[in-house]
């Protein structure tokens, strides 16, 4: 048992998805070894992101929270017609981070456009 803030570091890194109490104790370790404006980096970090992100009013993926249509529904290169649809937001930094070869898709998260159905098609084909 160490003391209450670095107790209260590895209860705040455990409630990540995906991080047990082990990972939460390496990571609560690790910013307590590295200089205190690391960490002021990473809690601004945290908050500026949950601040300054919403969902697109089109397509419901994430964008800028002074933006109404994210990156994607903005691109005019993009055609609507041709829609890969995901499941979470999330799934569309995936896609876009492997770079697959959708040149002209939009985006439609599933969940939030599940009162809405369209015709969905994956590719451009
Ligand atoms: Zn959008």
């Amino acid at each position: 048992m160490g003391p209450a803030p670095l107790e209260d570091l590895i209860s705040a890194f455990a409630k990540l998805p995906g991080i047990g109490r082990v990972t939460a104790q390496r990571l609560a370790l690790h910013v307590l070894k590295r200089p205190r404006e690391e960490a002021e980096v990473l809690a601004n970090t945290l908050v500026a992101a949950k601040d300054g992100i919403q969902y697109c009013s089109e397509c419901f993926n994430f964008t800028e929270r002074e933006s109404d249509r994210c990156a994607i529904c903005r691109d005019e290169r993009r055609d609507e017609r041709c829609i890969c649809v995901v499941e979470e937001a999330s799934d569309v930094l995936v896609l876009e981070a492997n770079q697959i070869p959708f040149t002209c898709w939009a985006v439609c998260c599933l969940r939030w456009r599940a009162s809405r159905p369209r015709i969905c098609v994956l590719g451009n084909s």
